[in-house]
């Protein structure tokens, strides 16, 4: 992305492309409401002017461009700085939603000296200008990304501030440790009162603690986020593709009366219960060693290793055999379900299956009548998230925050190490610099501009 330049005028389309009940044309900048003014005349057709408007009004008229032809008839939006979504002056023409008619209001801005808005320059700029911080402008991209109302609700949460608290509390308590070491270290013979060993002890040790409970929540964080992968497995003709077909509600897999008909790996996408849940159907596994059948097992092994959750499908008639414990074997270790399937046909036999899994981990249904499957469906989500997400509890989603959590816990172990062996406070005050440092970075007080453009490229133009 090329330089941004805060004393530029940006324009976009800020709804999406095509036909639509509304389109919208937001402009922001120093010349924003000029422009807008230039472009605006009440119904009258009389004098503009948007110039004198007053922030958050709305005014109807049309839009003309240079020969005084009306382009289209539309509401005017007049956001003054700051409170407006950049904290600049905020033009938001609002018309009819036809794609030409929305480009030649889009034209119009430009030829009057806006420039096209880069992708997600508008929340970058809220961002530059201090509306929020990096945590919250990804949550706006999480917002519009969500496709459960559970993630809907982790993206809001962030986007009001949770995380970014929670990591300026943490900030305070090492700003103020680092603050008693430094006048230590300016002014040691001045006997400053500086905590006694002990306090300095117990707050290293609660930052610590607290720095390890937000790491530890990124996996249900990016779990809510991006949803959860469950591996179906078991050998072939137990149901798997059957119970694929009836969790996502619809015919997709190939069910047949052949042992082993699906021949690769099906992966499809379901919410349950608020979480979006990535089902894969790994029949392929358990067959003859063709080639095909080879490459097909190697992707199984990857899918093996991301599975979030595994559903270890057997047969309630017959029960555990052989054949199911060689499966087993694989995902020992893994959170799994045993599901026994085909229990229409009478029999419940989970003989045996004891010895492997915990009473609540087994689940009896039928694909073929649907009974259990509500149950298996709320073990699946409460498996995946262990217990329920908490209001207060605050989340790491992605990654990058992950990873900063993790520098500046290394750093504060480092300097609480040093501080307990009693080294030079010099070094102490080195690594709590450290471990401040990765905070910054987590929030945004510093960044790169490279680091800015990995985010905000994600991002829709107009956002
Ligand atoms: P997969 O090889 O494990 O994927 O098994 P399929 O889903 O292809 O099913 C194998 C056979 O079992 C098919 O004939 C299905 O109709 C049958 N089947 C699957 N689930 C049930 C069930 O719950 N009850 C009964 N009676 N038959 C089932």
């Amino acid at each position: 992305m090329p330089q941004i330049h805060l004393e530029d005028t940006i324009v976009a389309v800020s709804t999406p492309p095509g036909e639509g009940g509304i389109g919208v044309v937001r402009i922001s900048g120093p010349n924003a409401i000029q422009i807008g003014s230039t472009m605006f005349r009440k119904k009258d057709l009389h004098a503009s002017s948007l110039e004198e408007a007053q922030s958050h009004t709305v005014h109807y008229g049309a839009i003309i461009d240079q020969n005084e032809n009306v382009i289209d008839h539309v509401l005017v939006s007049v956001f003054r700085k700051p409170k407006s979504y950049t904290a600049e002056d905020i033009i938001e023409i609002s018309g009819h939603g036809g794609a030409r008619v929305i480009q030649k209001i889009l034209e119009l801005a430009l030829s009057l000296g806006a420039r096209h808005a880069e992708p997600g320059e508008f929340t970058r700029r809220a961002f530059l200008n201090g509306r929020m911080d990096l945590t919250q402008a990804e949550a706006v991209l999480d917002l519009i990304r969500a496709k459960t109302d559970k993630s809907v609700e982790v993206a809001l949460r962030q986007l009001s501030g949770t995380l970014s608290n929670e990591i300026q509390t943490i900030k305070n308590q090492l700003m103020k440790i680092y603050a008693h070491l430094e006048a230590y270290l300016d002014f040691p013979d001045e006997h400053l009162e500086i905590y006694s060993n002990q306090d300095f002890k117990l707050q290293f040790e609660q930052i610590i603690g607290r720095l390890k409970t937000l790491i530890a929540s990124f996996k249900k964080g990016e779990i809510l986020r991006e949803g959860a992968s469950v591996v179906l497995c078991g050998k072939p003709n137990v149901g798997k593709s059957s119970l694929l077909n009836v969790l996502l509600d619809r015919d997709r897999a190939l069910v047949s009366e052949v042992p082993g008909t699906t021949r690769d790996i099906l992966e499809e996408s379901v919410e349950l219960e608020g979480i979006w849940v990535r089902l894969i159907d790994t029949a392929g596994l358990w067959k003859s060693q063709n080639s095909l059948d080879q490459a097909a097992m190697e992707r199984t092994k990857r899918y093996f290793e991301q599975g979030d959750l595994f559903l270890w499908v057997l047969d309630s008639q017959t029960g555990l055999l052989e054949e199911d414990l060689k499966i087993f074997e694989t995902i020992q270790n893994k959170k799994t379900i045993a599901v026994l399937n085909k229990i229409d046909l009478g029999k419940k036999n989970s003989n045996g299956l004891g010895k492997y899994l915990a009473d609540d981990h087994i689940c009896f249904v039928s694909a073929k009548t649907r009974d259990g499957i509500k149950q298996l469906e709320k073990k699946i989500v409460q498996l995946i998230l262990e217990h329920e997400l908490g209001q207060e509890s605050v989340l790491i989603t992605r990654l990058r925050h992950k990873h900063a959590l993790e520098h500046s816990l290394d750093a504060l172990e480092k300097s609480f190490a040093a501080f307990l062996k009693n080294e030079s406070l010099e070094l102490i005050a080195l690594d709590l610099k450290q471990s401040l440092g990765a905070l910054k970075e987590l929030v945004g007080e510093i960044y790169s501009e490279d680091l800015l453009d990995v985010i905000f490229q994600e991002f829709c133009i107009g956002k």
